[in-house]
Formats: C-alpha cells, sequence, structure tokens
C-alpha cells in the first residue's frame, strides 16, 4: 500500500541483538507535518528503531522509505543528507567546543562534510562558510541560545544541552527530526519551554517523530501514537484513543 502524505515509511522491519528480537515485524507511517510519538515500555526497541531509520545499524529484514525513496541501509551520513536528523537519548556533546563550534563542527560530521549542499553547492568557500555561519546564527537564536554561543556546550544547563542538540540536528535542514527522549530527566520548566520549541519546529515544516515517556506531552504535542512492546506494534492512533487504551495500560503495567 502506497501512503503519499507519508513522508516516513517503515515496513515489515526487524532487527535482533542475539536472541532479543528488538524490533520485530515492525510496520508503521509518520503524516509529513505531524507530531509523530512512539511510546513503549523500557526495552521495547524504540531507540533501536531510531538507530535503524538513521542508519547507524541494519535491520536484518523489512523496508524504511523516506518520502517515496528507498533509504534502507544507506550510510548514516547519506540519510542524513536526505533530511532526517536526530538527537540521542543521552546527550552527546563534545566536552571542548562552544556552543556555536559544536553546532557548526557537527553539522559537518553529520553530513559527511556536506555542509547544507543545495545552498552551497556553487558558492565560493568564503561564501559557504559566511552563509554557513549565518544560518547557524539563526537557528542558535531560534533555539534561543544566541547569547551562550561562545559558552562550552557542556557546561549549560541539562534543558540548554539539549537544545545544543536540538540546534545541531536543526542545521542540518532536516525535513523529519528524531527526537529520543528529549524531555526525560528535565523539570517541569524545562519540560514546557521545550515542548514550546518543538511546536515551533514543526510549524516551520519539519516532521517530527519523538519517543517519549510524559503522557502529558505526548498527549498535547503530537496527532499520531504509535505504541510498542517487544519490537511489535501494540496499538496506533489519536492521544483521545491511546488515552485509556487497555492494551497500553497493561504493557506499562506488565513490566
Ligand atoms: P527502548 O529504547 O525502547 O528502551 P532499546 O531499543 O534500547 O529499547 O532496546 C531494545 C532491546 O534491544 C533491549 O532488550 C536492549 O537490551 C536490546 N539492545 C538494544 N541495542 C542493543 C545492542 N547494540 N546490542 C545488544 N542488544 C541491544
Ligand atoms: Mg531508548
Amino acid at each position: 500500500l502506497v501512503d503519499d502524505s507519508a513522508i516516513l515509511t517503515v515496513n515489515q522491519l526487524s532487527k535482533s541483538f542475539g536472541g532479543v528480537k528488538a524490533v520485530n515485524n515492525l510496520s508503521f507511517s509518520v503524516k509529513e507535518n505531524n507530531i509523530h510519538a512512539i511510546i513503549g515500555p523500557n526495552g521495547a526497541g524504540k531507540s533501536t528503531l531510531f538507530n535503524l531509520i538513521t542508519g547507524v545499524i541494519t535491520p536484518d529484514t523489512g523496508e524504511i522509505k523516506l518520502s517515496n525513496q528507498d533509504i534502507t541501509s544507506l550510510r548514516p551520513d547519506k540519510i542524513a543528507e536526505r533530511g532526517v536528523s536526530r538527537t540521542f537519548q543521552n546527550i552527546r556533546l563534545f566536552p571542548d567546543m562552544t556552543v556555536f563550534e559544536t553546532v557548526l563542527i557537527g553539522t559537518y560530521l553529520l553530513t559527511g562534510g556536506k555542509l547544507l549542499p543545495a545552498v552551497f553547492r556553487t558558492k565560493s568557500f568564503r561564501n559557504k562558510e559566511r552563509e554557513a555561519k549565518e544560518r547557524i546564527e539563526e537557528i542558535l537564536k531560534f533555539v534561543g541560545l544566541w547569547d551562550m554561543r561562545h559558552e562550552y556546550a557542556a557546561r549549560l544547563s541539562y534543558g540548554n544541552q539539549r537544545r545544543v542538540e536540538i540546534a545541531r540536528a536543526l542545521a542540518t535542514n532536516p525535513v523529519l527530526l528524531l527526537l529520543d527522549e528529549p524531555t526525560a530527566g528535565m523539570n517541569q520548566q524545562e519540560t514546557k519551554e521545550l515542548m514550546q520549541l518543538f511546536s515551533q519546529v514543526n510549524n516551520q515544516g519539519i516532521t517530527i517523530l519523538i519517543i517519549a515517556h510524559d503522557m502529558h506531552l505526548v498527549n498535547t504535542l503530537s496527532n499520531q501514537i504509535t505504541v510498542i512492546n517487544f519490537g511489535e506494534k501494540l496499538v496506533e492512533g489519536p492521544p483521545e484513543m491511546i488515552q485509556n487504551h487497555p492494551a497500553v495500560l497493561e504493557a506499562y503495567m506488565g513490566r
């Protein structure tokens, strides 16, 4: 079946580690411009799913499509180049880099050196560098970190470190942003502010796939939820349908 409005399609995807079926015959799709949440108990296979989508690991079987293009088993930098970007469950920042450097260098690394390729292809190096810096200025202002650009990223508050990661992910100009438990460990205020940021990102036309445990966040922010357990899809639907679904309650209780 072809769903024209899907930006991401995952088809019968499986990945085992030894005897553990981390992702098991999983199929679902993400509609363009949605904020789509993935929820499920610890060990359900959520982060593994993100690693498969971003090419960090390759699936045993199954297919992943970005719009109508097959991206299954492409290299991570090729997938980033096509517009898939992510943040990690555990924040990953270089210890000795400022906020500005982190976003600049991180963007180069994520795209294998091809920073903002479409914009830069015909420009001289000096122009490329200037445009890269302008773009990063724009992004740092957007996420609220411009005033902290010269500070060491790893020394910022936890909430701001998460913003650095988000800025780095946005600098590759994604069409699809994957967020792996972005508000875990955040206080209420930080969570609220990050949720606002995600809405703003989404309003810029970026589709979001978010892993989260905070049901308030999931119900407020997302318009579609896929619940997974033991690597398999349990149920799927809008928040109203998932909120009090017996199978979902059972999955969380049973573990
Ligand atoms: P979640 O993010 O939903 O908590 P994960 O995707 O991290 O779950 O893990 C799913 C299962 O796969 C777990 O049993 C975990 O131990 C296992 N797993 C994940 N990554 C690896 C790996 N690189 N090597 C071995 N086992 C792994
Ligand atoms: Mg995880």
